[in-house]
């Protein structure tokens, strides 16, 4: 007789990482099957931190959410990447073998069977062998950044690549004449600027395609028909999205700050397709003359705008808007620490999304059928705006002067022309049906979902 399933979800201390591990793992848990969830000691007590009572009841007994140390002792180290890759790369496999056998041991009924990955931590998949799990893994970015990494290793052998992710000899690569090739400034750990970070961020990547080449199936947040090309280049990938919970569905997020949903009853007071939705993910950091520009740009449109200002958003310290912004805008704009995201996105009155197209927020907004206006800021979101722009066709970059700073008049302007153009709006509402057709009975997301739930149950 076939074990009862039972999958552990590890998830990279990143929130791009654990807001999607964690909605493939409520869907999971829709099955039937157990599910726990590991994260680093750190993330875990900001997400349980950040859930609301309510989501605390729906959790009980649904997932398990457990931690690991990161193997990272000193404070300091872990504003160092080499420092914390180094620490965590050597500590977090013996711990998550010593968690294995801990919840093995206290629950015999039902031992783990399988092991799901973020991909940039495939060698954690190494624990999964050795004790004989099934092993799955996850991709966090689009498909097209997966094929990349997965053609990686021959692209270095061709010469194309050199080992620090360096393109020889052009300015722009290409994999497939189906996807739109990279442009330098394009690939994901080019912004860093310096040859010691980038090769760090590089050798993470690279760790991706071996991690696919030894998983029966990589599954990844988007659906087939919306990148069948680069999805092609990669002959097990499992595309199982878009990731979409339901507006009642009050299961926590993952979160790493807490959600202020007092953004929705604003919005409900708000015509349809009125409102600016602004949000730059978890990570990016504006400079004070560029969060200033942003504000003023919001204020010069004339629209009403919900905005996410995390507490760190002005490089890493609290924002301190321009002059008497706030007493202008209390009777046009909402900021909010941080926006249950989906929800505010699936609201009717919001016109559009100014995002950094992260790749979550951009499956999000495009599943959606939100217009976005593109203002990349570092890894694959250069690329994805590619995308949206230029493939998909439902957004507008949102461009910087020469000075590297998008002005007010730019925001503003852009603002105005998404507004005003019905192609990108047929566009996006093409985007959401698709997504719609692809997750539901019959769509070929859901049918790649339930193939994955039958490996788990075999
Ligand atoms: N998010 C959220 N509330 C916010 C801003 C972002 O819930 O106010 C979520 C968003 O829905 C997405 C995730 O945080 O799922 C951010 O992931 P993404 O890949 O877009 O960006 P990153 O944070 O990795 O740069």
């Amino acid at each position: 007789m076939a074990r009862k399933p039972h999958i552990i979800v590890v998830a990279s201390p990143a929130q791009g990482h654990v807001t999607p591990l964690l909605k493939l793992s409520h869907q999971i848990a829709n099955q039937g099957i157990k599910v726990t969830f590991v994260n680093t000691e750190i993330i875990h007590e900001k997400v349980i931190a950040a859930m609301s009572k309510n989501e605390k009841d729906q959790q009980t007994g649904r997932i398990e959410f457990v931690s690991i140390p990161d193997g990272v002792e000193h404070e300091d180290d872990r504003n160092d990447p080499f420092k914390f890759s180094e620490r965590f790369q050597r500590s977090v496999p013996g711990n998550f073998k010593g968690l294995i056998e801990k919840i093995n041991d206290s629950n015999k009924d039902e031992p783990i069977t399988c092991v799901l990955v973020a991909a940039t931590m495939g060698w954690l998949l190494d624990v999964a062998q050795s004790l004989g799990l099934q092993q799955a893994a996850f991709w966090t970015g689009s498909p097209a950044g997966l094929a990349f990494f997965y053609q990686a290793p021959k692209l270095i052998e061709d010469g194309v690549l050199d080992s620090s992710g360096n393109i020889i000899d052009n300015d722009q690569i290409s994999i497939s004449k189906e996807i739109p090739p990279w442009n330098i400034y394009e690939l994901p750990w080019y912004f860093t600027g310096e040859q010691r970070i980038q090769k760090l961020y590089f050798d993470m990547g690279l760790v991706v395609g071996p991690t696919a080449q030894r998983v029966k199936w990589i599954l990844c947040n988007t659906s087939y028909e919306l990148h069948s090309p680069p999805c092609d280049l990669v002959p097990n990938i499992l595309p199982v999205g878009p990731f979409l919970t339901s507006s009642e569905n009050s299961a926590s997020s993952g979160s790493f700050w807490p959600e202020d949903s007092s953004c929705l009853s604003w919005l409900d007071g708000h015509e349809s397709g009125s409102v600016i939705y602004v949000a730059f993910g978890s990570i990016a950091v504006f400079s004070q003359p560029q969060f200033d520009e942003l504000a003023l740009g919001l204020e010069l449109s004339g629209k009403p705008f919900l905005w996410v200002v995390r507490s760190d958003l002005a490089n890493g310290s609290p924002a301190v808007y321009p002059d008497g912004f706030l007493e202008r805008m209390a009777n046009r704009g909402k900021i909010v620490e941080w926006a249950p995201q989906e929800k505010v996105l699936n609201h009717p009155s919001v016109a559009c999304f100014i995002s950094h197209c992260g790749w979550n927020s951009t499956v999000e907004g495009a599943s959606l059928g939100v217009p976005f206006l593109c203002w990349p800021y570092f890894t694959d979101q250069f690329y994805n705006q590619k995308y949206i722009c230029e493939i998909w066709k439902v957004g507008l970059r949102v461009s910087p002067g020469e000075n590297g700073i998008r002005s007010r008049t730019e925001i503003s302007e852009k603002i105005k022309q998404v507004l005003s153009d019905d192609d990108i709006r047929v566009n996006a509402q093409k985007l959401k049906d698709l997504g719609k057709r692809n997750i539901s009975k019959g769509g070929s997301s859901y049918q790649n979902f339930i193939k994955f739930i039958d490996h788990l149950r075999s």
